[in-house]
């Protein structure tokens, strides 16, 4: 895996270019990984509607809870399934919009110097071996490109976001992430 600098892609991963986004704050460090949790509609999973959602072509018509949620103008840099495949919506040097009303460490507006990354979950069902293996993968490579990342620095969305949101939730396992970045490169 790895980045590339000029286009602030994933080579190898899939693209789709999501029309939610704009530029960083000039001179912005990149120094963050947020981490979110994300199911469409809630709780069910395999369906394509969370990458036709982040690009803005979601049919409001095909299920009650879309109506709810066609308004709203989000994005991630990347999702990872739960079958372990990686799609990308927004270039690395872009903003992204993922993190909302935010705040770390007394910073506010995380979505200027953050990379949001989605797992395909909820706050209550186990994430896939597979996720935790291509996040570990990505959070590498992104650690190598963007060397502010230091683990302290990958936070989940309820940590900068409390009392609004939840996710990734408490079926994300932070110590099985630790276990495997400690781990050997595989
Ligand atoms: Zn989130």
């Amino acid at each position: 895996m790895q980045i590339d600098i000029m286009t602030g892609l994933l080579s190898g991963v899939k693209f789709l270019q999501s029309p939610h986004f704009n530029a960083r704050p000039e001179q912005t460090n990149i120094d963050m990984i947020v981490i979110h949790g994300i199911s469409l509609p809630p709780n069910q999973f395999g369906a394509h509607f969370i990458e036709q959602f982040f690009c803005g072509s979601l049919d409001a018509s095909l299920h009650p809870y879309f109506e709810t949620i066609q308004n709203l103008r989000v994005s991630s840099h990347l999702l990872i399934t739960r079958e372990g495949s990686i799609t990308q919506f927004v270039p690395f040097h872009q903003r992204a919009w993922h993190a909302g009303e935010s705040r770390f460490q007394g910073r506010a507006q995380c979505n200027d110097f953050s990379i949001g990354i989605e797992l395909e979950g909820t706050d209550d069902t186990l994430y896939e071996k597979v996720q935790y293996e291509q996040l570990v993968a990505i959070i590498r490579v992104l650690q190598k490109a963007y060397p502010r990342i230091t683990r302290e620095r990958v936070v989940g969305h309820s940590d900068i976001a409390p009392g609004r949101k939840t996710d990734p939730g408490k079926s994300f396992d932070w110590r099985y992430l630790d276990c495997l970045l400690m781990a050997a490169p595989a």
